[in-house]
């Protein structure tokens, strides 16, 4: 919820939910930490989220998005969003805190390191794509270490994963013909120790029957099923990504001192995910002269990169769809 439908997702909720016993739902609810601005008043939001609900409690409660932009302002203690949100769950206003990330794995460490003790699950980007696009399989293990369980967003990369290229789905259908394509996210998602809840948007009623129906039986993927599985997601990433390897051999020859491999890879997410606001967000934790429009178009680091990767041309590119 929090910022959800121009904010106006609580206030609507509340009215839906005024009509039905308080024990008959789980409520969840975030503090919005995606904006800066709301880090010194989480006791007013707080408030009055519960009471744009309707509610007085919160079933599951999390810091919004852990990420590069705001871990440094969670872990700080001048503005005590940690120990207010513990007194809530004391209070009984919160039944279980969390926390949704979509920074990088050594981000969610240091918040972990800080908070984990207290956190009762994590919210992450999980599929098959992500696995290890997004290095998903390292936040599972880092979620494994806390013995945090895992809750799935956009596990099927926002519609991507229903539907694949020919070759691709001819390759899963002869490991498994009576398997959708859809089912495959899930079932490697049921392949995955630590996953106990798994959110999938759903646009209607069929697609509903149709989840219900997979996860009617565990299926878990086979070692080979899984290796097959991970080469089409390599595959799919290949057509449309630049195959860094993040060897690190441009950066000391870029005269500007561009992170040049993390802002490829946050190119890469962006050129895949046709948008987003995954890159802007990372993005937006560095300053203007490390960003991709600082780039001076010298081609230094072209001249060094084994994977001849066109450097230049990219951070024009990126730097233009980021405009847009
Ligand atoms: S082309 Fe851009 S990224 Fe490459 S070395 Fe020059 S300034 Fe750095
Ligand atoms: S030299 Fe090429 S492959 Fe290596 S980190 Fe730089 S862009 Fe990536």
């Amino acid at each position: 919820m929090g910022g959800y439908h121009d904010g106006r997702s609580e206030a609507a909720l509340g009215r839906v939910l005024r009509r039905y016993p308080r024990q008959s739902y789980f409520l969840a609810d975030k503090f919005p930490g995606y904006d800066l601005a709301n880090m010194d008043k989480v006791d007013r939001i707080f408030e009055e989220q519960l009471k744009r609900c309707g509610v007085e409690y919160f079933d599951f409660y999390l810091f919004h998005n852990v990420c590069e932009m705001n871990i440094d302002a969670y872990l700080d203690e001048r503005y005590g969003i940690f120990a207010y949100l513990l007194r809530q769950k004391k209070a009984g206003h919160i039944r279980h805190l969390g926390f949704s990330a979509h920074g990088s794995a050594a981000v969610m460490q240091r918040f972990l390191e800080a908070y984990g003790s207290e956190m009762e699950f994590c919210q992450i980007q999980l599929n098959y794509i992500d696995w290890t696009f997004q290095d998903a399989k390292a936040k599972v293990e880092l979620l494994r270490r806390h013995e945090i369980p895992v809750w799935v967003m956009e596990p099927l990369r926002g519609g991507k994963l229903a539907s694949l290229e020919p070759d691709n789905a001819e390759k899963l259908r002869a490991l498994r013909p009576q398997e959708s394509v859809p089912a495959w996210a899930f079932r490697f998602l049921q392949s995955v120790p630590g996953v106990t809840m798994i959110l999938s948007g759903m646009s209607n009623l069929e697609q509903l029957q149709e989840n219900i129906g997979t996860f009617s039986e565990n299926r878990p993927l086979s070692a080979q099923e899984m290796e097959t599985l991970l080469q089409v997601a390599d595959d799919m990433v290949q057509r449309i990504a630049l195959p860094c390897t993040a060897c690190r051999y441009c950066t000391s020859h870029c005269p500007q001192g561009l992170d040049i491999p993390s802002l490829l890879a946050l190119y890469n997410e962006h050129c895949f995910t046709g948008g987003g606001f995954l890159a802007p967000m990372a993005l937006s934790a560095l300053p203007a002269e490390k960003q991709p429009g600082a780039c001076l178009g010298c081609r230094s680091c072209e001249a060094v990169c084994p994977q001849q990767i066109k450097i230049a041309q990219a951070m024009a590119d990126f730097a233009q769809k980021l405009s847009q």
